[in-house]
C-alpha cells in the first residue's frame, strides 16, 4: 500500500486539482452508491479495526447495514474505516484503468463532485508503463494514476475480491 500511497501523493503535486480529496471537501459524495471489494487481507484487517472504533461509529455502521446503506462505511462526516479502507477505495477517484482492449475507463469529475464514467478510445497516443496519464476531464485536462503495472506486479488481481455488503452479512450473522 506504500506504494499506492507514494504515487498518489506524486498524483496531487503533478495535479493539485486533486487537492481538493485530501481532505475530502465534498462529505464523500463519491462514495455515494460505492460497494467497495476486499481482498481476504484487507478485510482481515477491518475486522481486527472493527474491534477498536468508538462504540457510535460501530452502532452507526450498524444501522448503515440495517439501512442497506451503499457504502456501509460512509457517513455524511467520514469513512469509518478510513485508515484501513481497501485498495480500491484508496484509489478513487484518481484512477483510470487500463483494460485488455486497449481503452482506459475513467470518471470525469465536477468541482462540485459530480461523476461521469468515460470508456476513451483504443488507439490513444499513451505509454501504458507509465504511472499517470492526461486525459480530458469536461472542458480542460486532468492527470490521472493510470492503474496498470503496479496493480499486476502486486498480484492484486489475483486475490480474490468479496463486496463489503456481502462480508458484513457474514460479519454481522455471527
Ligand atoms: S471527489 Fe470524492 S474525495 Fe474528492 S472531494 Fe469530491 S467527494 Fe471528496
Ligand atoms: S469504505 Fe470508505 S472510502 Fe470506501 S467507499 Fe466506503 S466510505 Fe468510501
Amino acid at each position: 500500500m506504500v506504494e499506492l500511497d507514494n504515487l498518489i501523493q506524486q498524483l496531487r503535486t503533478k495535479d493539485p486539482y486533486w487537492n481538493k480529496c485530501h481532505p475530502c471537501k465534498n462529505k464523500g459524495k463519491c462514495c455515494i452508491g460505492a460497494n467497495p471489494s476486499f481482498s481476504d487481507k484487507e478485510w482481515q484487517d477491518v475486522i481486527e479495526y472493527l474491534d477498536e472504533i468508538p462504540k457510535d461509529d460501530y452502532d452507526k455502521l450498524l444501522e448503515n447495514f440495517k439501512h442497506n446503506k451503499l457504502c456501509p462505511f460512509r457517513t455524511e462526516s467520514k469513512c469509518l474505516i478510513h485508515k484501513v479502507r481497501p485498495f480500491n477505495c484508496k484509489y478513487t477517484p484518481f484512477q483510470a484503468v487500463y483494460r485488455n482492449d486497449g481503452k482506459i475507463i475513467y470518471s470525469m469529475t465536477t468541482d462540485d463532485c459530480n461523476f461521469k464514467t468515460v470508456v476513451s478510445e483504443p488507439n490513444m497516443n499513451f505509454n501504458s508503463t507509465e504511472n499517470f496519464i492526461e486525459l480530458n476531464n469536461f472542458l480542460e485536462k486532468r492527470s490521472y494514476l493510470l492503474i496498470n503495472n503496479w496493480v499486476i506486479s502486486n498480484n492484486l488481481l489475483e486475490e480474490p475480491e468479496k463486496k463489503a455488503t456481502e462480508l458484513l452479512n457474514s460479519y454481522f450473522a455471527k
